[in-house]
């Protein structure tokens, strides 16, 4: 098949957590701890299947830890880093940043990029944020990333309809925020005058591969390159099975969960994926990686909490 823009470069990346801490505050109740987050083993089998199926594909990508999985599977950061793959940050721990407060965030966020970098042996660029928790009601979020030195952020899904996350109206394709870092928000496409998400977990489980497709491709009429995350689950082959749910949960969280790969593969076949730097820098997008903006001092005497960024979001629709 013909590629429609050569020059386009796909990020894809993993969200490197286990199947039950990605989806725990969603089940809205405790799990069982051998199901839980400190259970690694489903974690290791997967992400061994993630880089077995990546190698195949001679395709990089970027993984996207949590700290909490680093401090468990030290080797698998420093794996990652080895194969070519980008390391970026998925937060300290899974929970959404929407309940966590700034000075708290600032400590847990700060350490976990200073761990992951020792571990890769290479600066951390990127943030992503738990379920995509930056919203209207945490823009100030974006302000602590730039502070930490993160030069892109890629949590910002712009949608107004589900239940957990988005901003409605916010900008569709990588954009310099003010503060100087890119955001690359997850893909969506317009249908019948709304956007609709499609290139990421449960979307691509969810749709026929024929659709996802057309959508990667509908993005790039549009100019851009697509964002494209996977979880390991999804990709390998341990998914614990999670008692007690609800029928439209369990259809939710498992549907499709074997498709991962084959639809991978097809992709990769059809468009040119990398890691969310990558596919950034070859749309134009300078990152600009030098370590933390401003002094322990000057951060305790910043005044204004507001953040500089919610003009950007609303006046960018
Ligand atoms: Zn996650």
């Amino acid at each position: 098949m013909r590629r429609l823009s050569a020059s386009i470069v796909d990020a894809l990346s993993v969200d490197v957590e286990g199947f039950v801490e990605s989806n725990a505050e969603s089940f809205g109740r405790r799990v069982p701890t051998e199901h839980g987050p400190t259970d690694r083993r489903e974690i290791e089998r997967n992400m061994a299947a993630v880089f077995q199926l990546l190698d195949d594909l001679a395709v990089r990508a970027t993984m996207f830890f949590l700290e909490t999985v680093a401090v468990s599977l030290p080797g698998l950061v420093g794996q990652a880093a080895e194969l070519g793959h980008e390391v970026a940050c998925h937060g300290d721990r899974h929970e959404r940043l929407s309940g966590r407060g700034r000075d708290d965030l600032r400590v847990g966020l700060r350490r976990a990029k200073g761990r992951l970098e020792d571990l890769a042996g290479a600066p951390v660029l990127g943030f992503r944020a738990p379920e995509f928790s930056i919203t209207r009601s945490n823009l100030w979020a974006l302000d602590l990333l730039g502070e930490l030195g993160f030069a892109y952020d890629s949590s910002v899904y712009p949608i107004g309809v589900h239940d957990v996350y988005g901003i409605a109206g916010a900008p569709r394709f990588p954009h310099r925020l003010a503060n100087g870092m890119i955001e690359f928000p997850l893909s969506t496409v317009g249908v019948l005058g709304r956007r609709v998400p499609v290139a990421g977990g449960g979307y691509v489980r969810f749709a026929p591969r024929a659709l996802t497709e057309q959508a990667v491709r509908r993005i790039h009429r549009e100019g851009h390159p697509a964002n494209v995350f996977l979880h390991p689950y999804e990709l390998g082959p341990a998914a614990p099975r999670v008692g007690g749910l609800s029928t439209a949960r369990r259809l939710r969280h498992y549907h499709g969960l074997r498709t991962g790969p084959r639809k991978l593969r097809a992709m990769s076949a059809r468009f040119r994926l990398g890691p969310v730097h990558t596919s950034l820098e070859a749309a134009g997008h300078a990152l600009d990686s030098g370590g933390e903006k401003v002094s322990p001092a000057e951060r305790r005497n910043r005044t204004s909490p507001s953040s500089p960024l919610a003009g950007d979001v609303t006046t960018r629709a």
